[in-house]
């Protein structure tokens, strides 16, 4: 579903236009899919690289569902509006309670019971594993993504919206940020990764970054494989493959072995 001009296929609706916003349409039968909503100025900039690989084909099989609700079809006037000046001055522009606030209200009666609304937003608590496995565990989510100088206090308020960033640096717009989410929210679904198991032996997983990977050529530009991965004694290799996460953790980042207790065995 998305809110753009479509044309209607039997009982799939299907946009006129690039193959991968094709992988949005809205599907009946898949009703019951996990579900993502996101507000933005730029809808054309969705499923982008969720509509690959694995995200993408997971789409494609009706495992999740996408929809854009696009914000210019929400703005005042004739130019249809969605910003104005910051109160109280300064630089840039903010982007509007009104325009916003109908544009949430159509994507949360779109959204399924209980999907959690959140807003993009350098001043949000950091997305993490932890928040990827809660907005996995339901039954969607309902995205805003700012633009500008961001978003109308007062919308993040009425709504109690809840701030996410993806990192300590500020972006020129949530888009980015959305799919970032969305890509590490959608491969915890059932049935989109095709090993499960690796869900739970990846970085952040046990609160330690995951251990150095190979493959073959058993050598490349003189330097060999670990003799210890070639050995076949898994017991060993498990021992050697934790003792390498924990000193890659305790160099690069601390923080995670304090947060986990330090994460021993
Ligand atoms: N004036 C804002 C501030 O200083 O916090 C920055 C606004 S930024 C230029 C425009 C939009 O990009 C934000 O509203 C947000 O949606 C998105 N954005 C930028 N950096 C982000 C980040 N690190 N994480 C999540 N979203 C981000």
């Amino acid at each position: 579903m998305t809110d753009s001009p479509a044309k209607s296929h039997g009982r799939k609706t299907i946009r006129a236009s690039a193959v991968p916003r094709d992988l949005m349409s809205a599907v009946p039968e898949l009703a019951r899919a996990w579900s993502a909503q996101v507000i933005t100025l730029f809808p054309e900039a969705f499923p982008g690289i969720l509509g690959l690989s694995l995200t993408g084909k997971a789409l494609k099989d009706g495992v999740w569902q996408l929809s854009t609700v696009a914000l210019r079809d929400y703005g005042e006037g004739r130019h249809r509006n969605v910003d104005d000046t910051p109160a109280g001055g300064g630089a840039g522009m903010v982007l509007r309670a009104d325009v916003m606030g109908r544009a949430v209200d159509t994507a949360l009666g779109r959204a399924p019971r209980g999907a959690p609304l959140v807003y993009l937003s350098p001043r949000g608590k950091p997305f993490d594993q932890a928040t990827a496995r809660r907005f996995a565990a339901a039954p969607g989510i309902v995205m805003i993504c700012g633009r500008f100088e961001g978003l109308d206090q007062r919308v993040i308020d009425h709504y109690d919206i809840e701030e996410l960033s993806i990192g300590d640096y500020v972006l020129t717009g949530g888009e980015l940020a959305a799919q970032a989410v969305l890509d590490a929210t959608v491969r915890l679904l059932p049935g989109v990764l095709g090993n499960a198991d690796s869900t739970q032996e990846e970085s952040f997983s046990d609160g330690l970054l995951e251990h150095p990977q190979y493959t073959r050529p058993a050598a490349w530009r003189g330097r060999p494989i670990p003799d210890i991965l070639l050995s076949g004694n898994h017991a060993a290799i498990s021992a050697w493959r934790r003792e390498q996460a924990r000193a890659l953790t305790r160099d690069r980042r601390p923080d995670l072995l304090e947060k986990n207790g330090g994460a021993e065995d």
